[in-house]
């Protein structure tokens, strides 16, 4: 297993967070929106020092937000974290401890434990506040002042709305954790699995299929086609690289077009394409790769190079070989025939289909 390089490291994570703040956004617009509300009642409701606490609260959403869109994931996670939590302890102190304000600083937690991964001290600061809060809170619960305004009918009020509030938002940013985590792990499958360039499978997902298939062989036939691209440098050479891109493209939908949804095709290397059969014999395989090849014929030379208009296609043809596993044969047998095939197809003149007598 090869191991990645600091550097490596640093990318994942930089990408991981850009995608993790991405997932959060949401959260974070409407934290921003509750705030602007507030400051609207308090406004309203004319008590100058819960103003002033929430025009602080919305200037650090303001500054999060522009945070998150100059990708300064640290100050982000400092300015909503430190947000949350001085706002559950101020609010927690003035109204007490009933009033749930506390509950809030559980959704810090995942932003915190993501957005400092490399930033220890931030972490250790952000933690403890937690901790602070939630254990010295409870334990001084007693002696929180409270305030005189608010009557213990109102308090309950207010417990009830936060514990909801609190609990809803954990539940959606649980929701949105996972899904990021699926997220991630998809676009992993992807790469590993999914050519970047024609959008088939890789060698790596065809050896998977194949170890698969080795235990179910006993009752089914299974065909391979080996396809290389004829004379592909000249067309590189003539046309250039992205042209040469551009036929792998239209070599690999002429492909896909004319399999089934249980075959399964892969770019094999450079120019060279295999297709997975399981279920068919090799008189069916020599068929699909008749088709395939005049497909080819007809539709992947029609690229255009950029800024010419509407050039003449081009004359891509292929070769392709066609292998069939006998039984208890090695899949590894079956591809070493077909590459055979595949060079004396090349030899007799190519733009053919070859299959062993
Ligand atoms: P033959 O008919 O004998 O197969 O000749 P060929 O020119 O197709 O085979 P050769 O192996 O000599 O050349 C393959 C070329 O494919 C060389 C390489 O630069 C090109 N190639 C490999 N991968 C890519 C790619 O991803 N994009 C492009 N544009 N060219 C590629
Ligand atoms: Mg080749
Ligand atoms: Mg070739």
């Amino acid at each position: 297993m090869h191991s990645l390089s600091d550097d490596d490291r640093a990318q994942v994570l930089y990408e991981a967070t850009v995608q993790y703040w991405q997932h959060i956004l949401a959260i974070v617009r409407i934290a921003f929106g509750i705030h602007v509300a507030l400051f609207g009642l308090f406004l309203y409701l004319q008590v100058p020092v819960m103003l002033a606490g929430n025009a602080v609260s919305v200037l650090a959403y303001v500054g999060c937000l522009r945070a998150i869109k100059r990708k300064r994931f640290q100050l982000a996670g400092l300015l909503m974290g430190g947000e949350i939590i001085g706002h559950a302890m101020l609010a927690t102190w003035a109204v007490g401890w009933d009033s749930n304000f506390f509950m809030f600083v559980f959704c810090v937690v995942p932003i915190v434990a993501f957005s400092f991964q490399r930033a220890r001290l931030g972490r250790v600061c952000l933690n403890v506040a937690i901790l602070l809060l939630i254990v010295g809170g409870y334990a001084l619960r007693a002696q929180m002042p409270g305030s005189a305004q608010i009557s213990p009918a109102m308090v309950n009020g207010i417990g009830v709305i936060n514990a909801l509030a609190a609990t809803l938002l954990l539940l959606r940013s649980a929701t949105l954790s996972v899904s990021f985590s699926l997220q991630m792990q998809m676009n992993l499958f992807l790469a590993a699995h999914r050519d970047s360039l024609t959008n088939l499978y890789t060698r790596r997902r065809i050896m998977q299929r194949v170890r698969q298939l080795g235990a179910q062989r006993q009752q089914q036939v299974v065909s391979v086609l080996l396809l290389d691209i004829d004379h592909f440098k000249a067309i590189n050479d003539a046309h250039g690289h992205d042209i040469g891109d551009s036929v792998l493209q239209r070599v690999a939908l002429a492909i896909t077009a004319s399999i089934r949804t249980t075959d399964m095709a892969a770019r094999w290397g450079g120019e060279e394409f295999l297709v997975l059969m399981p279920g068919t014999p090799s008189a069916d395989a020599q068929g699909v790769a008749e088709r395939v090849l005049a497909s080819i014929r007809a539709e992947a030379g029609e690229v255009t190079e950029m800024g010419e208009g509407l050039a003449p296609p081009l004359q891509v043809t292929a070769t392709v070989a066609v292998a069939t596993l006998q039984p208890g044969e090695a899949f590894r047998e079956a591809l070493s025939r077909a590459d055979q095939l595949l060079y004396e197809g090349k030899r007799a003149g190519r733009d053919r289909v070859m299959a062993a007598e």
